[in-house]
């Protein structure tokens, strides 16, 4: 069985600028491209702050364009999640179906995904009026009244941000208590356009054959009583989840299960390298991610030549 120099788990910003550089560099990285093909600019609808695109691009398109790029310097691809990987042995072995890959290096852009509510609606709307990223999509929002859940510091950020655009921001919270730090639910309880409803859940969002938030069908969990919201936007922000259960045990990672990463990309294994969301639960962006991404690679690259040359 050929042994790969560099594999790489996941197919979005992280891992197809990690794929680009290595392809580049010679190495034929296989990219293995995740429950989530593309990753969430892949769910995402327009990016108007990824450089180089004064217009904008939209999400699938730009991850399309680097998955292309990658392919012409000689990336290969494979379908599908990872199963297993074993990096206490080298090569190191990824396991996917029935087939285990061999690798000299790996890259993990597995990423991390949003959590969602779990109501059919959401999905649909994603991209149209539901969004999971405050930063990325603020800015659609300018003068309109929209929603936020969530009773974490990252509601509580998120909020206080879109008060920047939105004309009203209606938070959301399932219970009256907030898991968020003080000087954060402080800082969104003072502001006034942030207006709190709680205890509330979102059950539906209205209207997904219009392809356009409306309407936000609540209900209050302690009475049951129903409620109706009119906004044009809803950001969900009730955390996200890094997809590392597979590196449970081998790579190391924080009690959220983000992977700890040191000197840049480096994980506690040699060889092994962590790019993009896997590792970073602050910055979260596209640019940040592809640059992260690339960063690995270019480890991966160093680590070859240290103890492979030659190979
Ligand atoms: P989090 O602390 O886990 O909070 C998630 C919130 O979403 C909770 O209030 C939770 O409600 C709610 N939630 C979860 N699932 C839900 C569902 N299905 N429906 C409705 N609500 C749901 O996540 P986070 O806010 O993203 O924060 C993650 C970590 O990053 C935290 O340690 C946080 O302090 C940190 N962080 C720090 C900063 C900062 O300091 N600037 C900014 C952002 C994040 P319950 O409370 O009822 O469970």
């Amino acid at each position: 069985m050929s042994v790969h120099e560099v594999v790489i788990i996941g197919s979005g910003c992280a891992g197809l600028t990690a794929a680009i550089y290595a392809a580049r560099a010679e190495l034929k990285p296989l990219v293995i491209d995740g429950h989530e093909p593309g990753g969430q600019l892949s769910l995402t609808t327009m990016v108007e702050n990824f450089p180089g695109f004064p217009e904008g691009i939209l999400g699938p398109e730009l991850i399309e364009k680097m998955r292309k790029q990658a392919e012409r310097f000689g990336a290969e691809f494979r379908t599908g999640a990872v199963d297993a990987v074993d990096l206490r042995q080298r090569p190191f072995h990824v396991t996917l179906g029935k087939e285990s890959f061999p690798t000299r290096t790996l890259i993990v852009a597995a990423g991390a995904s949003a959590r969602m509510l779990g109501i059919e609606s959401e999905r649909h709307l994603l991209g149209r009026g539901v969004s999971t990223c405050a930063t990325c999509d603020g800015f659609f929002f300018r003068g309109k009244e929209i929603a936020v859940v969530g009773g974490g510091d990252t509601a509580m950020e998120e909020a206080t941000f879109l008060t920047r655009f939105a004309s009203r921001v209606h938070l959301i919270h399932r219970r009256k208590e907030f898991r968020a730090t003080k000087i954060m639910l402080d800082r969104a309880r003072s502001n006034e356009k942030i207006h709190f409803i709680t205890p509330a859940v979102v059950e539906e969002v209205t209207d997904v054959s219009k392809g356009a938030v409306e309407i936000l069908h609540l209900r209050n969990p302690e009475t049951g009583a129903p409620s109706t919201l009119a906004v044009e936007g809803l950001f969900v922000a009730i955390g996200h989840d890094p997809n590392t259960k597979v590196f449970q045990g081998q790579l190391d990672m924080n009690e959220n299960g983000y992977l700890i990463t040191h000197d840049g990309p480096k994980t506690n294994v040699e060889g092994v390298f962590a790019a993009g969301d896997v590792q970073d639960h602050y910055y979260r962006q596209a640019i940040t991610a592809a640059g992260s991404g690339c960063m690995a690679a270019m480890d991966a690259e160093k680590f070859l030549e240290a103890h492979h040359a030659g190979h």
